[in-house]
């Protein structure tokens, strides 16, 4: 990630700070998608891949990234809902395959007050301990 809302210096203004963040259009998920840097997938087909996070929330903590380079959620088009309803399935998919049995979480961090932080479209999926609500 050559950017994130969170390495852009603190004296530009917050509206500055989010144009910027809106205009990368690369991230390391994209990179791993083009399998420019490596990464071990817990699936892949031409729609989604899967991977482990780097820094897991739960026992269990996936992300399914779309090949697609959708920055974020937000900018879906129409045309776009069969992605959206696939990805969410292949993380029913691969949370059975690695025995998740007793329920997750599926989330989306979806722009600045979302708290994305990697603007490449992904869920998240947690799982192996109670989840607490609401979410911070
Ligand atoms: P976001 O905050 O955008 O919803 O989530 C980004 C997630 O990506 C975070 O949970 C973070 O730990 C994870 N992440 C960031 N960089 C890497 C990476 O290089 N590899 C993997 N596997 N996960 C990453």
């Amino acid at each position: 990630m050559r950017f994130s809302e969170k390495n852009i210096p603190g004296s530009l203004n917050h509206s500055l700070q989010i144009k910027m963040a809106d205009e990368v259009d690369d991230t390391i998920f994209g990179k791993i998608v083009r399998k420019e840097i490596p990464a071990k997938f817990l699936h892949e087909d031409e729609q989604c891949v899967v991977i482990k996070d780097i820094h897991p929330q739960a026992p269990h903590h996936f992300l399914v990234v779309s090949v697609k380079e959708l920055r974020k959620l937000e900018d879906a088009a129409e045309t776009d809902q069969k992605l959206l309803g696939h990805m969410m399935w292949v993380a029913t998919k691969v949370a059975k395959e690695i025995g998740i049995t007793n329920g997750y979480r599926i989330v989306i961090n979806d722009g600045h007050d979302g708290g994305q932080n990697v603007y490449h479209l992904h869920l998240h999926v947690l799982g192996g301990r109670k989840m607490n609500w609401p979410p911070g």
